[in-house]
């Protein structure tokens, strides 16, 4: 299969008259090796269905592609997503049946526009759009549940966040969410050197293996708002910081106390099992 280079990208993006923007977070793959390695780190082959986000002009698609796996991409850019069939057709005419693209918002698109032949997404592999990375990943995680595992390609410090335990200094809201729906782990680090245009940021790899909800009994709703009260003021103690969330801090040292957690200690300490404890006891 032939991927896409730094030359295929720019007479591509020349051909279809697209200008990178910033604003969708348009950097796109030049490095074949790169799209390799993350196709190789997802774990993907024959028989899966993979759900990529921003396929862009092909690059990751490409290579996806190649494993074996079937892949259905959500592009919002119309001008990319009419194209990507084409480029399909072209570079991997073995491929095409393989292939399909949505045109639409991944934070609008909706799991039944996902399915292929009936079958839902096992794996979600993307080079995500920078500005809406998290909020992407989570929706993704959220609206279709069969997913089993993924690689994402995002900013450096995102992946860091992702992926932080409790007590690491990136941990946070984003650490927590995630770790809601999945076990999160860093896979590696990207040079800025293999996109075009070249980013100002690094980008980091991040790996998740689906797992079930740590705690049942609670909604996501439910536990989310405590990690956003949480966190909100994260250097206060929990006794504190949620008792906006609680109603009081009295109310909220109850709750801490029935869900065995300390009311000194702070909510970046706390894992997302304790968090939905938490949640529950309130
Ligand atoms: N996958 C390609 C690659 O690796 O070269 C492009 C990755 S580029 C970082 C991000 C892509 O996401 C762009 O094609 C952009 O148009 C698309 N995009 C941005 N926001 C999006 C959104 N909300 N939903 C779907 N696609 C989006």
């Amino acid at each position: 299969m032939s991927l896409l280079g730094p030359a295929d990208i720019r007479q591509l993006a020349e051909r279809l008259g697209v200008r990178p923007t910033k604003q969708l977070g348009q950097n796109f793959v030049v490095d074949a090796n790169t799209v390799r390695r993350i196709a190789r780190l997802a774990e993907v082959g024959e028989g899966d269905l993979v759900t990529e986000i921003g396929p862009g002009l092909g690059s990751l698609t490409l290579a996806l592609l190649e494993t074996g796996a079937d892949v259905i991409a959500v592009e919002i850019d119309p001008k990319l997503a009419a194209e990507l069939p084409a480029t399909v057709a072209q570079r991997a005419p073995e491929a095409a049946a393989r292939f399909q693209v949505v045109g639409s918002d991944a934070l609008l698109v909706q799991a039944a526009q996902l399915e292929v032949a009936g079958r839902t997404p096992d794996a979600l592999v993307a080079n995500l759009p920078y500005n809406v990375a998290v909020p992407v990943l989570l929706t993704l995680l959220e609206r279709i549940p069969t997913l089993r595992s993924g690689l994402v390609m995002v900013q450096a410090e995102v992946a860091d966040r992702l992926a932080a335990r409790p007590g690491d200094k990136e941990y946070g809201v984003p650490s927590v969410k995630a770790a809601w729906y999945a076990d999160v782990r860093r896979a590696g680090a990207v040079s800025r050197q293999v996109f075009w245009p070249v980013p100002n940021v690094e980008s980091g790899l991040v790996q998740f293996t689906a797992r079930p909800h740590p705690v049942t009994g609670v909604t996501r709703q439910e536990v989310f708002a405590c990690v956003d009260a949480a966190f909100a003021q994260r250097r206060k103690t929990l006794r504190a910081a949620l008792a906006g969330w609680a109603g009081s801090a009295d109310a909220a040292e109850a709750a801490l106390r029935k869900a065995g957690i300390d009311p000194r200690t702070r909510g970046e300490r706390l894992t997302v099992q304790e968090f939905a404890e938490l949640a529950a006891a309130r």
